[in-house]
């Protein structure tokens, strides 16, 4: 979008994703890094973060849908993508055509994968997604020998090959909790079983961000973070392990104008100048994610300091109490929402404030909210 001037954009820092990649190898230690860029990249773009990403060490990437994976392959990216959450109906012969490995969580999957390597005419490389205890996607237990009886028909075929077994965590971000001890060894027993079945996957993996900074013990052969590497802490409890949030959410000053003491402001005048103050409008509001239960509550980075916002958010716009504006803002300067340089609110913190994680908070900005690149071999 050169020479488009956007009044609310969110700033993606490659040079912190190449950074939080770094930070990410080194705990990984001898297990291969599959980065997640499912959900366009967390909000900051999947092909942009994949290509910073690849660059600094990874070496696979982890979406959820074939047509996720599908864009990555369109945009010139050759690494390992694996995509492991798709309905019956998905493209599996357009996801066999061009490489992508599927994750399967059902003997239907796995048939729908069958069907569509049968129509490329291609090997399928398949993924098994075991259910260890998270009970939400992946194999019940109950059908697992089933799959892994279908499993090795359709290897001795040629028809997939067998690349890896999966799983995820339920508790993750509670690294001492007993339930991950439990996932780890049904983990064990699921390969054991795969073994008995004549099935060897060439890797084994469950590490998600959490996991891949907090359990050395289930690293295996690769770990698949995801908001670690946008810079975000998966356990706000044990710090940010010297992780740089990636995104910024910005917007330009339109207004700066003086209220009088006792006037109110914005919609229904939920705040009132206790003083002669001058305030800033931001043009950012609840259609771009700035959420209206928010109004009054959270703080911009304006003039070199914080400010609080004052009254209602409203569709395209908040307020911003300047006190005296020792500072000097005017129209057109940069109001931060959040981001990671030095003295900037973060999205830890909005998500404290609504009571969410700071994956969610990374979702939020939408619809006009413009995103641009910062950094990275560009
Ligand atoms: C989203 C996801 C990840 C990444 O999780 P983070 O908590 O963001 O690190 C890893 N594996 C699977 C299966 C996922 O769905």
């Amino acid at each position: 979008m050169a020479g488009v001037n956007a009044q609310v954009e969110t700033v993606i820092d490659l040079d912190a994703i190449a950074h939080n990649v770094r930070v990410l190898r080194k705990h990984a230690g001898d297990a291969a890094l599959m980065v997640v860029v499912k959900a366009d990249g967390y909000n900051h773009g999947a092909v942009e973060v994949a290509r910073a990403a690849l660059a600094a060490g990874a070496c696979e990437l982890g979406v959820t849908t074939i047509p996720e994976a599908l864009e990555l392959r369109a945009a010139g990216i050759d690494a390992p993508i694996l995509c492991w959450l798709n309905t019956l109906d998905a493209d599996y012969r357009a996801a066999v055509e061009a490489d992508i490995e599927v994750g399967v969580s059902s003997l239907a999957q796995l048939r729908a994968l069958e069907a569509g390597a049968r129509a490329a005419g291609r090997t399928a490389i398949l993924t098994l997604k075991v259910d260890t205890g998270l009970n939400r996607n992946g194999i019940a237990a109950a059908e697992y020998p089933a799959v892994l009886a279908a499993v090795r028909e359709l290897a001795d075929a040629g028809v997939v090959r067998l690349r890896a077994i999966f799983s995820h965590l339920s508790h993750a971000d509670e690294p001492d909790h007993p339930a991950t001890d439990r996932q780890r060894g049904r983990f064990l027993d699921a390969i054991a079983e795969a073994k008995e079945h004549g099935l060897e996957p060439e890797l084994v993996h469950i590490a998600n961000s959490a996991a891949t900074l907090t359990r050395p013990d289930l690293h295996f052969d690769l770990v698949r973070p995801g908001i670690a590497v946008y810079g975000l802490t998966p356990i706000p409890e044990l710090g940010d392990f010297g992780l740089r949030p990636a995104m910024t959410l910005q917007a330009e000053v339109v207004l700066v104008k003086r209220v009088a003491a006792g006037e109110g402001v914005s919609y229904g005048h939920r705040w009132t100048a206790p003083r002669d103050t001058t305030v800033a409008l931001v043009p950012a509001g609840y259609a771009d994610g700035v959420f209206r239960s928010l109004s009054g509550r959270f703080d911009v980075w304006l003039g070199g300091a914080r400010h609080r916002s004052v009254g209602r958010v409203c569709m395209d716009q908040f307020v911003v109490d300047l006190g005296d504006n020792p500072a000097g803002v005017q129209v057109g300067d940069t109001a931060v929402l959040f981001g990671g340089a030095e003295g900037v609110p973060r999205a830890q913190e909005w998500a404290e404030l609504l009571d969410t994680i700071n994956y969610e908070i990374a979702c939020l900005p939408h619809g006009r909210v413009a995103r641009r690149y910062t950094g990275g071999a560009r």
